[in-house]
């Protein structure tokens, strides 16, 4: 029996449950060919850039990074017309919510977040004794009308994913600017746009002038993780004002975007044939999957992402299992209150084409949807 108390409620909080790795896979069902389409990475793998820069910079790793990282601040400053104070990195947008909670966030302060949306929010927020309040979703999207009727007097930050994980929907340009001109300055607006190279609707929001015009409660947070397929390095980063920032940085830690992280990220900004070819490529592949679910008789949200949350009803679960044991590691969304639906990756071609003869054979020898 440990003796030692933990932190204050920390036993309420449930760690974050990623999607399963291939290799947990392999070994717990002794199969050798999984496949991954549980957590939005890049089917193309990653940026032929990036892996060059890595490379090229293995034998510097015995130095420790540069603290500020300058030169991958610079980058994106430079690529998206803002002062390099303007942008703060983080170890994956992850680490971005991390430092910005532990910033921001005193005993009781509410954050809003929406039902159905990423998970991380709510950890931090959590850990740092935080308040969570959920608004409910409209038709599978945010709802920014809800978010505004929950502010409070102590209200601190509001979470908006956008586009938002598990739905993939987006809130438009005229929704967020009436949204901004309403949240009092004293409350921090947080755009997550992890997947903001993904969309395609043209009424989605360029949030950046919030903060090239120095509106000082608007942070933007992007990664590297998806459209640049970094995952695995753990680079995120978000813009804002430079007096938004400056309490992030001191609570981040001396060196949390490493070194090889670093310069993968400026290599990946200057990829842009990979961006062009991924992007491209997710709407081919968005396209066949609709088709298929169509035809397939199943209900699915129509994506502004690299993944589709599709309805398979009651026995969900039986299908992600079922799934599983023929390799292919889905995200089921019981976790984001969304028991009947299973988030999938767009995966290449092939990916999705096995992944749809699987569906279709587990419909033959089941009744799970
Ligand atoms: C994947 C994801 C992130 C986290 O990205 P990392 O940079 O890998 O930490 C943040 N927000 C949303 C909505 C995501 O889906």
């Amino acid at each position: 029996m440990l003796k030692i108390k933990q932190q204050h409620g920390l036993d309420q909080i449930s760690p974050y449950v990623p999607g399963k790795p291939i290799e947990e896979v392999k070994r717990e069902l002794g199969i050798e060919d999984v496949i991954k389409l549980a957590s939005n990475e890049n089917p193309l793998g990653a940026s032929p850039m990036a892996q060059k820069a890595v490379e090229n910079m293995l034998q510097e790793t015995y130095l420790y990074p540069d603290g500020e990282s300058y030169s991958l601040r610079k980058a994106l400053a430079e690529k998206y017309n803002l002062a390099i104070e303007q942008v703060v990195t983080g170890n994956g947008a992850d680490g971005v919510i991390m430092s910005l909670c532990m910033a921001y966030l005193d005993e009781k302060d509410e954050v809003i977040v929406s039902q159905s949306s990423f998970p991380v929010y709510d950890i931090f927020t959590n850990v740092m004794r935080g308040k969570l309040i959920k608004t409910p979703l409209l038709d599978f999207g945010l709802n920014l009308h809800a978010m505004l009727d929950a502010i409070t007097e102590k209200t601190k930050i509001i979470f908006v994913c956008n586009p938002n994980n598990p739905t993939s929907t987006i809130v438009k340009a005229d929704e967020v600017e009436r949204f901004v001109k309403k949240v009092p300055d004293k409350v921090i607006v947080v755009f997550d746009e992890a997947y903001f190279e993904f969309v395609d609707d043209p009424d989605f929001p360029d949030t950046l002038p919030y903060v090239r015009n120095h509106v000082d409660n608007v942070m933007v947070m992007r990664t590297f993780s998806k459209v640049n397929g970094l995952a695995g390095l753990r680079i995120g980063y978000a813009f804002g004002t430079p007096e938004l920032l400056a309490p992030m940085n001191v609570v981040k830690g001396p060196f949390s975007v490493n070194l090889l992280a670093q310069v993968a990220g400026v290599a990946a900004l200057k990829d842009e044939d990979f961006i062009k070819q991924t992007v491209y490529e997710n709407r081919q592949n968005r396209e066949w999957l609709y088709q298929a679910y169509e035809h397939l008789g199943l209900f699915f949200v129509k994506s502004q992402t690299n993944f589709i949350m599709v309805k398979f009803g009651p026995k969900a679960d039986v299908v992600n299992q079922e799934l599983l044991k023929a390799g292919i590691i889905i995200r089921p969304c019981k976790a984001y209150g969304l028991p009947e639906y299973l988030r999938i990756t767009i995966g290449s071609k092939e990916q999705n084409q096995r992944l749809i003869e699987t569906l279709e054979n587990i419909r033959s020898r089941t009744s799970a949807f």
